[in-house]
C-alpha cells in the first residue's frame, strides 16, 4: 500500500464509505490527504469554567460529576446530561441524539471538551461537545478542529481521524510535513503557510502542464483563412437582426485571430442567450470562404442537432454533416461538421477552424486533439473573469457581456407549496396563448435510472393537472429524445418534462414558461442555466422555483436567484457557497479539487505562473517537479 493505492485499501473504509468519499473526488490515498480543510473551528485555548462566554466555541477540562440520560417525549429525543467540573466551578454538558455517550462517558473520569456554549433558562451549557480523556493525543478537542468539505455521511470529524490514523504513510511524500500542519496545524497562520506552500505547488505544475499543451499547440500552423469581407457581410444581412456591439466586436477578434497561421486559441464567453451561435456560425463560415472545413461540437446530441438545424437554416446552400456516433462514413466534400464528441472519432480532412461549444462539459485534454487548425471554445459558464484568467491561461478571451435588445427580463419567483395550484393555473392560461412549458424534476445523482423514474412521476401528475394539453417528457436515456425535442420545437408538445439534461444550450424561442422542481439541488450556475432556456423571445417569460426545503440556507440561495440575472454575479456567489470543486461543471474539466481552489488564489496564481515560466524552459534539472508534472498529466487524463 502506497500514497496511491485506492482509498479503499485503508481500515476502516468499507464499500459503502469509499462510494461516498468517491463523491468528495477522493479515490486514492493521495486524494484523501490534498483534501485540506477550508476552515478551522478554533479550540485550542482551556477556558476555566467560570470565564465561559454563551454562543461561543470553547474548550474546557474536568471532571465528570453526574450523568443522566433521559429521553423527552415532547420533542421525541434523548438527552444525555453530565456535570463537569474544574477548579473554578461546573457546567452542565448536554448531548442531544446521542445515547451512547451515557454508556462512554465515565463517571468520575478527566476530559476535555470542545463545543459551542449555549443558555438555556437552566443557565449555561455546553451543547454537544466532543470530548476525549485527558492524557490522549488529542484529535476532536483543545485545538484547531479542521473543517472540511463533506458530504452525506461524511463527516469532517470522520475525516480528520482517517487522516490522522494514516499520518505514517504521508512521511515519504516531500510535501508531507506541509499536508501534516494543514491538517493538525498548531495555529491559524501556520495553517495558511501551510495550505499556500501546497496551492503553490499545485499552481506551479498545473501552468507547467498548460505551457506544454501550448507549446505542442503552437509548433503547428494552421491555414491563414482569409475570407472576402463583402461575403461576410452579405451573410450577417441575412440574419434578421442586428448582431449586438459585444457579438461585432468578438467576430472582429476572432476574423483577425483567423487570419493569421499561427493557431487561434480563443475563448468566447458569454451570457446564456447573448447569441454565441451567430458568432460561430460567423466564424466557420470565414473558414468555408476560403477553401477549408469547420467543426462545432457540442456535449451532447440534442445541442448538436440543434445546431445542425441552424446551420441548415443560416446556409441553405451549405453541404452540411451531422455525426453523433453511428455514423462511420461521412459525405464527401462536407463544408461544416456538426456533432458530438463522436467527432473525435472520425476521419476528418484538415479543418480550417475548431469550435467546441459549452467547452468546460469537455476536459481539457480534448482541446489537445484538435491541434492543427483554429479553436474557438465557446462557453455560457459566466466564469468570473479573475478565474477565468488563471484557469484558461492559455487562452485568449472575448466576452460577449449584453444581451441582444428587446429582451424582456425573466420573472424568477420561489413559489410556496401552498402557492402551487395557483401557478398551475396561471400556467394553464399561458399555455391556451400558446406558450410552453418547461418542467425540470429534481437532480437524482445517485443514478440515472432513479431520475428518469423521477421525470416518469411527474409526468404522470401533470397530465392529471392539465388534461387537455400536450404533455410529453424527456430524459438522458430515453432513445427518441431528439425527436421529442424536434416535436417540442415545433409546437406539437405544450409541456415538456424533463432532467437538468435541457440545461445546457437548447434554443426554443417560444418557450416561456419554466418550473424547477427540488431547485434546492441545483447550483445557482445550473439554476441561471436552465433559466437561460426561457426568455429567447419575445413573450414576458416565468420561472417558478420550488424547493424540497425549507432550510435558511436553501432560502439564500433561491433568493439569490430569484432577485439577479446576472451570470457573472450568481458564479461568484456560487463560487464562494459552493467552492471551486463543485463550480459549474468545472470538475469535468479534470482538474484536482486543490488545484482549482488555489485558482482562485490570484496573487499565488500569478506567483506560480512565472515559477512555471522559469522552470519550463530547463524542467529537467528539477526531477520532483518533472514526476509531479507526469503525476498531473496522468490525473488529468484519467477520467
Ligand atoms: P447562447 O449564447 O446562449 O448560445 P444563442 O446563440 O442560442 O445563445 O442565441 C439565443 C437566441 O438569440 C437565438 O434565438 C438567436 O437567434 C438570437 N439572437 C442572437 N443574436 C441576436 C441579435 N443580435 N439580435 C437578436 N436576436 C439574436
Ligand atoms: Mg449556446
Amino acid at each position: 500500500m502506497d500514497i496511491n493505492s485506492p482509498v479503499a485499501s485503508l481500515r476502516g473504509v468499507g464499500q459503502g464509505y469509499q462510494l461516498k468519499l468517491e463523491k468528495l473526488g477522493i479515490r486514492t490515498i493521495r486524494d484523501l490527504f490534498f483534501h485540506l480543510p477550508f476552515r478551522y473551528d478554533d479550540f485550542s485555548r482551556i477556558y476555566l469554567i467560570k470565564n465561559l462566554i454563551p454562543k461561543e466555541n470553547a474548550t474546557i477540562q474536568g471532571k465528570v460529576l453526574d450523568i443522566q440520560a433521559r429521553r423527552s417525549w415532547k420533542k421525541g429525543i434523548s438527552i444525555v446530561s453530565a456535570i463537569i467540573e474544574d477548579d473554578s466551578g461546573a457546567i452542565r454538558a448536554i448531548w442531544f441524539n446521542q445515547p451512547f455517550v451515557a454508556t462512554s462517558l465515565i463517571k468520575g473520569s478527566r476530559i476535555i471538551l470542545s463545543g459551542k456554549i449555549a443558555l438555556s433558562k437552566e443557565g449555561i451549557y455546553i451543547s454537544n461537545p466532543a470530548y476525549e480523556e485527558i492524557g490522549r493525543k488529542n484529535l476532536h478537542t483543545g485545538r484547531l478542529i479542521p473543517i472540511y468539505p463533506e458530504t452525506q455521511g461524511v463527516t469532517s470529524k470522520r475525516l480528520s481521524w482517517l487522516i490522522k490514523s494514516n499520518l505514517k504513510l504521508l512521511e515519504n511524500l516531500p510535501e508531507g510535513k506541509i499536508l501534516e500542519e494543514i491538517h493538525f496545524p498548531l495555529n491559524p497562520e501556520a495553517a495558511l503557510k501551510a495550505k499556500e506552500k501546497i496551492y503553490f505547488n499545485e499552481l506551479l505544475v498545473f501552468y507547467l502542464y498548460i505551457l506544454g499543451q501550448k507549446k505542442n499547440f503552437k509548433t503547428n500552423s494552421s491555414p491563414a483563412l482569409t475570407p472576402n469581407p463583402n461575403l461576410i457581410a452579405k451573410f450577417i444581412k441575412t440574419l434578421g437582426f442586428n448582431l449586438t456591439p459585444a457579438q461585432s466586436k468578438a467576430t472582429k477578434e476572432i476574423l483577425n485571430d483567423l487570419q493569421k497561421i499561427q493557431p487561434m486559441h480563443r475563448l468566447l464567453e458569454g451570457e446564456v442567450g447573448s447569441g454565441k451561435t451567430v458568432v460561430a456560425a460567423i466564424s466557420a463560415l470565414a473558414s468555408v470562404l476560403s477553401g477549408f472545413p469547420a467543426l462545432l461540437m457540442a456535449p451532447t446530441s440534442i445541442l448538436a442537432q440543434q445546431h445542425y438545424q441552424k446551420f441548415k437554416k443560416f446556409f441553405p446552400k451549405g453541404r452540411i454533416s451531422f455525426l453523433t456516433g453511428k455514423e462511420k462514413i461521412l459525405p464527401p466534400q462536407t463544408q461544416f461538421f456538426i456533432g458530438t464528441q463522436a467527432l473525435l472519432h472520425a476521419r476528418l480532412p484538415k479543418m480550417g477552424l475548431v469550435i467546441i461549444d459549452e467547452q468546460h462539459r469537455f476536459g481539457i485534454r480534448q482541446r489537445a486533439k484538435l491541434s492543427g487548425s483554429h479553436l474557438l471554445s465557446m462557453t455560457a459558464t459566466p466564469i468570473p473573469r479573475t478565474l477565468a484568467l488563471t484557469i484558461y491561461s492559455d487562452l485568449d478571451i472575448s466576452i460577449l457581456d449584453e444581451l441582444p435588445q428587446g429582451r424582456k427580463k425573466i420573472i424568477t419567483k420561489v413559489i410556496k407549496p401552498r402557492d402551487r395550484n395557483l401557478i398551475y393555473s396561471f400556467i394553464s392560461r399561458q399555455i391556451k396563448k400558446d406558450r410552453q412549458l418547461f418542467v425540470i424534476c429534481p437532480l437524482v445523482e445517485e443514478s440515472l435510472k432513479l431520475q428518469s423514474k423521477a421525470v416518469l412521476k411527474e409526468y404522470e401528475k401533470l397530465k392529471t393537472v392539465f388534461p387537455k394539453t400536450k404533455i410529453d417528457y424527456v430524459h438522458g436515456k430515453l432513445k427518441e429524445k431528439l425527436n421529442i425535442i424536434k416535436k417540442f420545437r415545433n409546437k406539437k408538445i405544450d409541456i415538456l418534462v424533463s432532467t437538468s439534461l435541457i440545461e445546457v444550450g437548447i434554443d426554443i424561442p417560444n418557450a416561456s414558461l419554466m418550473i424547477i422542481e427540488g431547485a434546492e439541488r441545483f447550483g445557482l450556475a445550473q439554476l441561471h442555466q436552465m433559466r437561460g432556456r426561457i426568455g429567447r423571445g419575445k413573450h414576458q417569460s416565468y420561472c417558478y422555483l420550488f424547493a424540497d426545503s425549507n432550510s435558511s440556507s436553501t432560502r439564500k440561495r433561491l433568493k439569490a436567484i430569484a432577485n439577479c440575472s446576472d451570470g457573472f454575479k450568481l458564479a461568484e456567489a456560487d463560487l464562494k457557497i459552493r467552492g471551486p470543486g463543485q463550480f459549474m461543471g468545472l470538475k469535468q474539466s479534470g482538474l484536482p479539487d486543490v488545484s482549482m481552489e488555489a485558482l482562485t488564489n490570484l496573487k499565488l496564481a500569478k506567483k506560480a505562473r512565472a515559477k512555471a515560466r522559469q522552470v519550463f524552459p530547463k524542467l529537467n534539472k528539477y526531477p520532483d517537479i518533472k514526476k509531479r508534472l507526469e503525476q498531473f498529466e496522468r490525473q488529468v487524463h484519467w477520467e
